[in-house]
């Protein structure tokens, strides 16, 4: 069978990652045979994966929506997958057609099909990187191209840091990226966490991320918590993801958000 064009044969095939899985769960199409099985294995333990990934996704664009109506008009995007329905930069822009996107992603698929996307965007781009390589982030051409420092900006981390398992580097990164943030500047982030799930449902999905290229950790609440220490946190705080601001009474598992398990919340840099 011919390679299809978002592909290229220097990719693995046979090990599958979070971006891709995240894609077919999301109904996307860019991913490949072992990524359908991983998540498929996912969903047999977790069967309510497809509507927490659609919570997050809503989270994040109601926490852009927010952060655009607060006058924030550059954002950067640590780990913003495959293009899907909602990108940032068209949630962004279609409130402020001037607002400055940069993206960050770890896999060579969701940073190809980005630079596809944004082809014919000036205010948006792509940077294919690991989130812990903050300094190379940070210094990238794309990055002080289209985003400047001396104003406030948004970053976004949102359903990524359960993909760094080790403390140390996830609370690292954050911290070193934040730091480089001026005041006023905001932190979104959502993760997976340890509450609406029993331990032995977690311990099957972290032993099945375990076997692809991107190992996976809950983490609990305070853990959550913690990556916003020294932020003011946006009402309502941190919350299961359906709870973050809803659009209405009819959000998707407003009434049962800990079946999402993810938690999220929004701080703003004092
Ligand atoms: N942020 C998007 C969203 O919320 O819809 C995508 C989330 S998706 C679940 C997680 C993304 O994080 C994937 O695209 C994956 O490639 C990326 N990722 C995982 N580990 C990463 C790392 N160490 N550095 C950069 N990106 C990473």
């Amino acid at each position: 069978m011919s390679e299809p064009s978002w592909t290229s044969g220097e990719i693995p095939q046979d090990r599958p990652n979070a971006a891709r899985m995240y894609d077919y769960s999301l109904g996307g199409f860019h991913n490949f045979a072992a990524d359908r099985r991983a998540a498929e294995q996912v969903v047999a333990v977790f069967p309510d994966l497809p509507l927490a990934l659609q919570a997050n996704r809503g989270f994040l664009r109601r926490a852009i929506t927010t952060l655009v109506t607060q006058g924030i008009d550059q954002f950067l995007d640590i780990g913003s997958g495959i293009p899907t329905v909602g990108n940032v930069h068209e949630a962004a822009q279609k409130l402020n057609p001037t607002a400055r996107v940069v993206y960050v992603d770890i896999d060579p698929i969701a940073v190809h099909h980005s630079e596809l996307i944004l082809r014919a965007n000036p205010n948006a781009a792509v940077i294919q990187a690991d989130a812990r390589r903050t300094e190379y982030i940070l210094n990238h051409p794309k990055t002080s191209g289209l985003l400047d420092f001396s104003r406030p900006l948004a970053m976004l981390i949102v359903a990524v840091l359960h993909f760094v398992p080790d403390d140390a580097e996830a609370y690292g990164l954050v911290r070193v990226l934040r730091d480089a943030l001026p005041s006023g500047s905001y932190l979104a982030l959502s993760h997976a966490s340890t509450e609406g799930i029993t331990r032995e449902t977690a311990d099957k999905m972290e032993q099945i991320y375990a076997r692809t290229a991107t190992p996976f950790k809950f983490r609990t609440r305070p853990q959550v918590e913690s990556f916003f220490d020294g932020l003011d946190l946006l009402d309502p705080g941190v919350v299961y993801m359906p709870l973050w601001r809803p659009d209405g009474p009819d959000d998707l598992l407003l009434d049962e958000p800990e079946r999402t398990t993810g938690l999220a919340g929004v701080g703003r840099k004092p």
